[in-house]
Parts: C-alpha cells; structure tokens; sequence
C-alpha cells in the first residue's frame, strides 16, 4: 500500500517526536538549560505542524472526494441508438441531440418525433440545425446513420 504525501509526512513528524522525547529524557540530567529551552520550543514547533499536516490531510481527503465526483457524477450523458441514429440520454430524460453535446458539452433536447414527406422519422436540434432520421427511406441519397441538413 502506498502512502499519501500528507500521510508520509505525518509519519515524519511523528518520528521526529520520537526522537525528540528521547533527547528531552537525555537533557533532564543535564544543567545546560539552554538546551532545555531549545528543545522545549522545537517540541512546540513540531506539535504545530503536526496539527498542520492533520488538516492538510483533511483537505487533502476533501478535495479527492470532490475530485471523485467530478470525475463520475450520478448521472452521466450515455449515448443511445434509436432506430438509424445515436442520441444521448440522461436517465429517463432525453433524448438530446450528439453533435452538440460531444461538441460544447451542451445538453439541447431535441424536437418530438416529425415524420417527412418521404415518411422517414426524424427529430430536429434547433441548435445545430441538424436533422436526425430515425427510419430511412431507401433512396439513393439515403446514408446509413444518416443525417441531413435541416435547411
Ligand atoms: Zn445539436
């Protein structure tokens, strides 16, 4: 198991209290109370950045969290076939056409079902003008997946 940065130095820390503790139990025997003071401040010193390192921790859990989310929020845009072409849906809502959505990364709900002159079923983005046949009539200018121009 690897550790975190925030992890590894919360173990130094804690190791330098260690080692720390033992010198203040070597000191008591000594009459040099300067270095008494010495290690008295450093033991203070150490303390505050341990509580430091603890909140970094924190933050540091907090924003993987955060990160988590963003990376797969509840609901996700899944992409769809219906009929001859691919629409994105987000649960039970949509559809929503592909182009603008794989482009800007905007969600445009496309029309209800129309039915063309030539009988093809087709939903329209008002946004990209795009039209989206779901059934084709088998013409020749007809394309698998098809998709014409709205205009
Ligand atoms: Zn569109």
């Amino acid at each position: 198991m690897t550790l975190t940065a925030a992890a590894a130095a919360m173990q130094i820390v804690n190791n330098a209290l260690g080692v720390l503790n033992a010198a203040r139990e070597r000191a008591k025997g000594s009459k040099d109370s300067d270095l008494k003071d010495h290690i008295s401040t450093l033991q203070d010193s150490l303390l505050e950045l341990k509580e430091v390192v603890r909140r970094l921790t924190d933050e540091n859990d907090e924003l993987r969290r955060m990160i988590a989310q963003l990376e797969n929020p509840k609901e996700k845009p899944e992409i769809r076939q219906v009929g001859a072409v691919n629409y994105y849906f987000v649960g039970d809502k949509g559809p929503y056409c592909q182009p603008c959505y794989d482009v800007k990364e905007k969600l445009v709900a496309l029309s209800p079902q129309q039915k063309g002159p030539s009988g093809a079923i087709h939903r329209d983005c008002l946004v990209c003008q795009l039209s989206f046949y779901e059934t084709h009539v088998e013409t020749s200018v007809s394309r698998l997946g098809g998709r014409r121009s709205f205009s």
